[in-house]
């Protein structure tokens, strides 16, 4: 399975409806689907989400390492600020 690597969720970055999925065994990945892609924490290299599609790992897709508790967002997704500009 090809890996990809998750990006940490930045200060600030505003928080989007949906919570975050917290990962409770750094064993086992909290989502699996049958997509071409694993998803790794960006800090330890931990599998959060198994045989995924990049289209699913949207925004709304937070997950909490269960080895370092940062919490990764998928890299594709652009940081969006806390506020709108002016
Ligand atoms: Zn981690």
């Amino acid at each position: 399975m090809e890996q990809r690597v998750m990006r940490a969720v930045q200060e600030g970055e505003v928080p989007i409806d949906g919570g975050t999925a917290v990962q409770q065994d750094p064993d086992r990945p909290v989502f699996r689907g049958n997509g071409a892609y694993d998803y790794v924490c960006v800090s330890c290299g931990n599998v959060l989400a198994s045989a995924m599609d990049p289209e699913y790992m949207t925004r709304r897709v937070r997950v909490r390492c269960g080895r370092c508790r940062t919490v990764n967002i998928s890299a594709e997704v652009p940081v969006t600020p806390a506020r709108r500009p002016r």
